[in-house]
């Protein structure tokens, strides 16, 4: 008998985070399509595949069906960043719509199993403190980060109507803020902005005053947690995301310190609905996938900051 490795289809796997899981299951000599449309991702992150008879890339935009064989879809594709998905909110919230509608389509038609990148954005500006899975959110239904907020929300009920009506295969990973290399330099989030602001000898930009909190992943403890969430018996939905809670004026300290304690750091308007603070329960991940983070953000800085200084030539 010949034995079958997993057949994987990565959505978005051109991105930060899809780009890491590409790596991930390609050094484990699984078959990979990665599947994009480049909005936010480059084919440089995954060009060293590129040509290897168990990698294949297709350009293609999750809101159009597809039909592929594959046993495993991690449905990554959807822009992260608030300025990315702000500049077309309604390609956004058709992204996660009609993307996670047509790739659970995709998944019952091959008997796939789909895990979804949620996010805790479902959370809103939560009331909760620190966000266990049971809380339900806090989310402005028609406000600027709606179409990803509500377009995430909307893709996990798709997920778990699914499993009850066609007793679909899901796992639903709601994301943390994950930082790491191949964030891209211009890409808004906070981690990138300070690191470049930073190494270009600018002022750090801290939107309102720097005391809204949030608790950083490092994108390879990340990746670790998507795979056991994929190969578990559990649908979730599961926080992902380092328990360690940090100001924003604290990260922007942290940065200082690793390029120039001696930087500036400036105060401009918060965005309307960003959330004031964000860490989470990661009680299930602990007891059901036996994950917790391994890397602090100290040391998740050092090699972030390698890549940036590398990539800028700085
Ligand atoms: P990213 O923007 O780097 O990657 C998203 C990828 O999806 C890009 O390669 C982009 O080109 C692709 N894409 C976007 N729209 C598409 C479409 N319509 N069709 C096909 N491809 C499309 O973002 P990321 O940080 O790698 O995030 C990956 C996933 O994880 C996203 O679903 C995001 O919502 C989720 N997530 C990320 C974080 C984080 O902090 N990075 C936090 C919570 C959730
Ligand atoms: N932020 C900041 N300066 C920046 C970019 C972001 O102070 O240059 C703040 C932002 O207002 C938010 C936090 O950092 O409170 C995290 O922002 P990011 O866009 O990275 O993620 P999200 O808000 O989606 O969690």
């Amino acid at each position: 008998m010949i034995a079958c490795l997993p057949r994987n289809l990565i959505t978005g796997g051109a991105g930060f985070v899809g780009s890491h899981l590409v790596d991930r299951l390609m050094e484990a000599g699984e078959e990979v399509i990665c599947l994009d449309n480049y909005f936010t991702g480059r084919k440089f992150n995954i060009s060293r595949w590129i040509g290897h008879p168990s990698f294949e890339l297709i350009r293609h935009d999750v809101t159009e069906p597809i039909k592929l064989e594959v046993d495993r879809i991690w449905h990554l594709a959807c822009p992260a960043s608030p300025i990315h998905y702000q500049t077309n909110p309604v390609k956004t919230a058709k992204t996660s719509f009609l993307g996670t509608y047509n790739m659970l389509g995709l998944a019952r038609r091959v008997g796939a199993r789909l895990l979804l990148a949620s996010t805790s954005e479902v959370y809103g500006d939560p009331k909760v403190h620190p966000q266990p899975e049971s809380y339900w959110g806090n989310v402005n239904t028609h406000g600027i980060r709606a179409c990803y907020d509500e377009g995430k929300r909307i893709a996990e009920t798709l997920c778990f109507d699914y499993q009850r009506m066609h007793g679909s295969e899901i796992r639903v990973a709601r994301i943390f803020n994950t930082y790491g290399p191949r964030m891209l330099p211009d890409d808004g989030r906070v981690v990138s902005n300070f690191i470049v602001q930073a190494l270009r000898g600018e002022a750090l930009t801290l939107y309102g005053d720097g005391s809204q909190t949030r608790s950083f992943c490092y994108v390879e403890d990340l990746v670790e947690g998507l795979i056991r969430l994929m190969n578990a018996e559990i649908s979730g939905p599961l926080n992902l995301g380092n328990p360690a809670e940090f100001t924003i004026r604290q990260l922007a300290d942290q940065i200082r310190q690793q390029i120039d304690p001696a930087l500036e750091l400036i105060e401009q308007p918060l965005p309307a609905d960003d959330p004031l603070q964000r860490q989470p329960v990661i009680d299930l991940a602990v007891q059901e996938l036996g994950w917790q983070p391994q890397v602090n953000l100290q040391d998740g800085l050092v090699s972030t900051i390698a890549y940036f200084r590398e990539l800028l030539d700085f």
